[in-house]
């Protein structure tokens, strides 16, 4: 089936991934609520645009809130999802719920750290004929200095692996009808939207936007998910690392051929071999290499368990959803 996308006025749903966010949710949905009225008042987009809120299983008063606001007024939709699937899979919960009613998809954090007043040029660039629009953060000067290394060494380690991830893109982008029906053909298990968008192909471009402190409450990206994000987007795009395993085998066997072809020839000649000091080195490397290289493969073996399994991604406890008209 070829859809067609309303390119003038779109029925817009923001996706908004929530775990654990009841100190910032209500200011969030009044800020996204007032952006969505000025866009539909200026005829930008339409008046069925919607805020959807994806609840991933969270442990505080956040479902409460929602469901409140909800009741208050129609555009605020909610998914409730039955435990804690985590970031990515709350936002593909979210876009699949939303691509039978919507034109475009935009998906943003809870927290209100992406700038909101970037969906005018994300707009534009749909109406331009784009199907994806990226947003990239202008600089990393809210981050620290850490975050701010290891992210720029991540992204040029991603791409020098043949990742196409666009460096500075997080998951504030606009996605049409069209590319979500792409999506829903991929049926990985190991999610990683950054680097599974841009390889469907589709018109894209970039928008930058400026990045802020969260509002309130804290990061709900521990180092654990932000590691685990991390490994993902390395195994689920590129077996580079496998090869370099390759690589470093065979360089360790022709080392250790070089050693041997050495040792008989010191002993054609009668030199004492050299004690066991060398042999210890060597041995030692050479077990810390072959670990290591079972740990990676390991990792992989890991990821084809996991895509047998073939689990679903989230499980929807339930939805609120009001017709607008
Ligand atoms: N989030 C989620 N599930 C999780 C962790 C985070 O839905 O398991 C949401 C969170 O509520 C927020 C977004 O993902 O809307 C980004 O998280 P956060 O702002 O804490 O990450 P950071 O900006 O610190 O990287
Ligand atoms: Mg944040």
């Amino acid at each position: 089936m070829i859809t067609m996308n309303n390119r003038q006025t779109p029925i817009l749903v923001l996706v908004v991934p929530c775990y654990n966010e009841e100190e910032i949710i209500e200011k969030t949905s009044g800020v996204l609520a007032d952006k969505l009225g000025r866009l539909e008042n200026d005829d930008v987009i339409s008046h069925k645009s919607r805020i959807l809120f994806v609840d991933d299983g969270s442990r505080d008063n956040t479902f409460h809130i929602l469901h409140k606001l909800s009741e208050q007024n129609p555009i605020f939709s909610v998914i409730k999802l039955a435990g804690n699937s985590g970031h990515q899979n709350a936002i593909l919960a979210g876009m699949m719920t939303a691509r039978d009613t919507a034109d475009i998809v935009v998906t943003i954090d809870a927290d209100l750290q992406q700038d909101i007043e970037a969906l005018d040029d994300f707009i534009a660039k749909y109406n331009e004929g784009c199907e994806i629009v990226y947003g990239v953060r202008n600089d990393r000067d809210s981050d620290g200095f850490m975050k701010k290394l290891t992210a720029s060494m991540y992204y040029k380690l991603m791409r020098s692996m043949g990742s196409k991830v666009i460096p500075n893109h997080a998951d504030y982008r606009l996605i049409s009808a069209k590319a979500l029906n792409a999506l829903s053909q991929y049926s990985e298990v190991n999610l990683f939207l950054r680097g599974l968008i841009p390889t469907m192909g589709f018109k894209s471009d970039i928008v930058y936007f400026d990045v802020k402190e969260r509002e309130a409450g804290s990061s709900k990206y521990t180092l654990k998910k932000m590691l685990n994000l991390a490994m993902n987007g390395i195994t689920s795009f590129s077996t580079t690392p496998l090869h370099l395993i390759s690589g470093a085998g065979i360089i360790v066997v022709l080392g250790g051929l070089v050693m041997l072809i050495i040792t008989i020839v010191d002993w054609i000649y009668g030199k004492n071999v050299p004690g066991y000091t060398t042999l210890l080195t060597v041995m030692l490397i050479v077990g810390g290499a072959i670990l290591l290289s079972l740990g990676v493969i390991g990792e992989y073996i890991a990821k084809v368990y996991m895509e047998a399994k073939h689990r679903p991604l989230y499980i929807i406890d339930s939805v609120i959803w009001h017709d607008i008209d």
